[in-house]
């Protein structure tokens, strides 16, 4: 089960296709890739994202202790599968109180990790210099700048397998979690893993 398709910038409601036009459209975004958030099954839906994703779908491992995953969502129609994937995970952030994390792999153009970066447009304005933090994805250190955003969250921008790689943590601080070497594996590849997450509470912010 899953929410109805969305936009993946805007949340807002989407009009199908039709006999005139094979895309999903926003009033606001035009065509945009449908987005969808797992309602149920969580597990069920990443081992879907591994088989059938264009993205990687990105998730921690180890789990940050006491920390538990929080939601699955995707953007794709049909046709084109998932071409973007969010996996998010909340717990106690290492500075006290609650803490997310939202993991994000797209396509440039989609817009998915651009919103949750508070950001108006689909991709990272300007990204180069020297990258703040380095994570390690799929067995390579990956480079991550910050991006400028909303002051109640922390927005890191990196590239993996020539796609976005977007980490978003809410409140800011918890952006500490990424000095304790969190290490990302793309389910693609260890589809096993899926089976070893356990869900927690639902995210508020995917
Ligand atoms: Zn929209």
């Amino acid at each position: 089960m899953t929410t109805p398709p969305a936009c993946p910038r805007c949340l807002g409601a989407l009009r199908p296709p039709d006999l005139w036009n094979d895309q999903w459209r926003c009033e606001e975004h035009g065509e945009v890739a449908p987005y969808r958030v797992a309602t149920s099954s969580r597990e069920q839906a990443l081992l879907f994202l591994a088989r059938a994703a264009t993205a990687p779908v990105w998730v921690p491992w180890p789990m940050p202790v006491h920390w538990f995953g929080s939601g699955v969502a995707w953007a794709g129609d049909e046709r084109t599968g998932p071409r973007a994937t969010a996996f998010a995970a909340g717990g106690p952030s290492p500075l006290g109180g609650p803490a997310e994390l939202i993991l994000v792999a797209e396509e440039p153009g989609t817009g998915l990790g651009a919103r949750l970066a508070g950001l108006s447009g689909t991709d990272p304005q300007r990204i180069g210099g020297k990258p703040e933090e380095k994570i390690e994805a799929a067995g390579h250190p990956t480079a991550l700048w910050p991006v400028l955003c909303p002051p109640d969250r922390a927005v890191f921008v990196g590239e993996a397998y020539g796609v976005w790689l977007w980490v978003a943590l809410w409140p800011s601080d918890a952006a500490t979690l990424l000095l304790e070497h969190l290490v990302l594996w793309d389910l693609r590849s260890t589809e096993m893993l899926a089976t070893c997450l356990l869900f927690g509470a639902d995210s508020t912010h995917l």
